[in-house]
């Protein structure tokens, strides 16, 4: 047996995939070897652009040479030690920048390993800062309906997936739920009007259950696995100032959207909105490690500061949290953001995305697409007049991301969403061929289920 077919076996006897169905890895199996640029490349030597940034992470491609040079250096001074009761260098300096680069009003950060983590932490710090103040009622969450949060028992109690509360429903804490505004399939056309009612609904809720809400939870501008769903203008402004008007905590998770994946650095930073705590990950290390950070304010900070007692103890922290090499990578990442002047420079590739995806709009199996920067959404149904969906069944989303697979091009569909979010680094010329893969998927893989 070749050392190809003798990866694929043991793939297939020793592995359990996260998020996927095995016998569908077992039908299609990939094994990715190496990575260049926004290439990566399987083990057979067949190269695919990355057009979900490989699960929406990374930044400036991979093999960055900053990003592998600061880690080889790292590895020569020490590659972990406990942050549980002692500080890093590497874990000190990536604070420092994060509170200089994240709103102003977020001061701390406390580490974590994954966004699901991230968004854990902000929930336990609200419940317990509150708890601290002396308002012991306000033990609740409000959640919006599609909301992502992770994947973790808290973070899928703050989300609202529906096929999540199916499936572990039982095992989760309640929150309350808000509608999202929601524009396509809506109904109605105007955004603003969605917006002011959906706004309307979560004011009833805070005056009527603002003494045993202690946050709300939402993401940031757009939902991303809810399925790409962007906010009209002015409804996360609105949210912020309702939160204030009934002392309730504004939680911001930036995990997807953050570090330039929506044209901003952070996606608050589209209406000027500074959440009480804010969570990131993904981008953070461009793609490279598993770091995490809850960003909060110095206000909730104090609850928590003062001699030792038990309600003064934020009881969370894991073995790795706060790596150094993870810590380095997202130092040598943040530093390329000035060094290649990226915030500016994703702009016109954001333009060039638009141009491309505007040709798409009139394919007949096309009911939307939603882009905000390099977060991007396209919705696939079986009649666009109507907007009827494919049976999902079909799994016509998961089919045509095959399709692209075979053309040389690799992402993961939310249901029948192709999400298309490329790395910030990806050429102009790459961005117009992952968009020609796309249609070309598309547009057979969709012919042949609707027959
Ligand atoms: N929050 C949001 C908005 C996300 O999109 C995700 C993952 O896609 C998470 C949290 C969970 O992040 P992780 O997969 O790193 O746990």
């Amino acid at each position: 047996m070749n050392q190809q077919k003798a990866l694929l076996e043991d793939s297939k006897n020793y592995l359990w995939l996260p998020f996927t169905q095995m016998t569908d890895y077992e039908r299609d199996p990939l094994i990715i070897e190496s990575g260049e640029g926004i290439k990566l490349k399987d083990i057979d030597g067949k190269e695919y652009l990355d057009g979900y940034s490989s699960l929406w992470l990374n930044v400036h491609g991979h093999r960055k040479k900053e990003i592998d040079d600061a880690i080889k250096k790292q590895l020569d001074a020490i590659s972990h030690s406990t942050l549980l009761g002692a500080a890093n260098v590497p874990a000190i300096q990536l604070a420092k920048k994060l509170e200089q680069i994240t709103p102003k009003n977020l001061k701390r950060t406390f580490y974590s390993d994954s966004g699901a983590e991230s968004v854990e932490i902000a929930i336990k710090m609200a419940y317990q800062y509150w708890q601290n103040k002396g308002f012991k009622k306000k033990t609740k969450f409000v959640t919006l309906s599609n909301g992502y949060h992770g994947d973790t028992v808290g973070a899928i109690s703050v989300g609202a997936v529906d096929l999540y509360h199916r499936v572990y429903g039982s095992l989760m804490f309640e929150s309350i739920k808000a509608p999202f505004p929601l524009v396509y399939r809506s109904g109605k056309k105007n955004p603003d009007a969605i917006r002011d009612h959906a706004l309307a609904e979560l004011r009833e809720i805070f005056q009527s259950r603002h003494e045993e809400i202690a946050g709300i939870t939402m993401e940031s501008i757009i939902q991303g696995a809810g399925g790409m769903n962007i906010m009209p203008k002015g409804y996360l402004k609105g949210v912020e100032l309702l939160c204030k008007e009934y002392d309730i905590l504004l939680i911001i998770d930036e995990v997807a959207t953050g570090f330039g994946r929506t044209g901003k650095m952070f996606a608050v930073e589209h209406e000027d909105v500074q959440p009480d705590l804010m969570t990131i990950a993904k981008g953070i290390t461009g793609g490279y490690l598993p770091v995490a950070a809850t960003m909060t304010t110095e206000e909730i900070y104090d609850a928590f500061h003062g001699e030792y007692e038990e309600m003064k103890t934020f009881f969370h922290g894991h073995s790795y949290t706060g790596n150094q090499l993870g810590c380095a990578a997202a130092l040598a990442n943040l530093e390329i953001y000035e060094k290649e002047n990226l915030i500016e420079q994703v702009q016109k590739k954001i333009a060039i995305v638009k141009e491309g995806l505007d040709e798409l709009k009139d394919l007949e199996y096309v009911g939307d697409i939603r882009q905000l920067g390099l977060m991007c959404g396209i919705e696939l149904v079986r009649d666009n007049i109507t907007n009827e969906p494919f049976p999902w069944k079909e799994r016509v989303g998961y089919r045509s991301t095959l399709k692209m697979r075979e053309l040389g091009m690799l992402t993961r569909p939310l249901g029948d969403i192709i999400v298309f979010m490329p790395p910030l680094a990806s050429t102009e010329e790459e961005l117009k061929q992952m968009i020609s893969i796309m249609k070309q998927a598309i547009e057979e893989t969709c012919k042949e289920m609707a027959g």
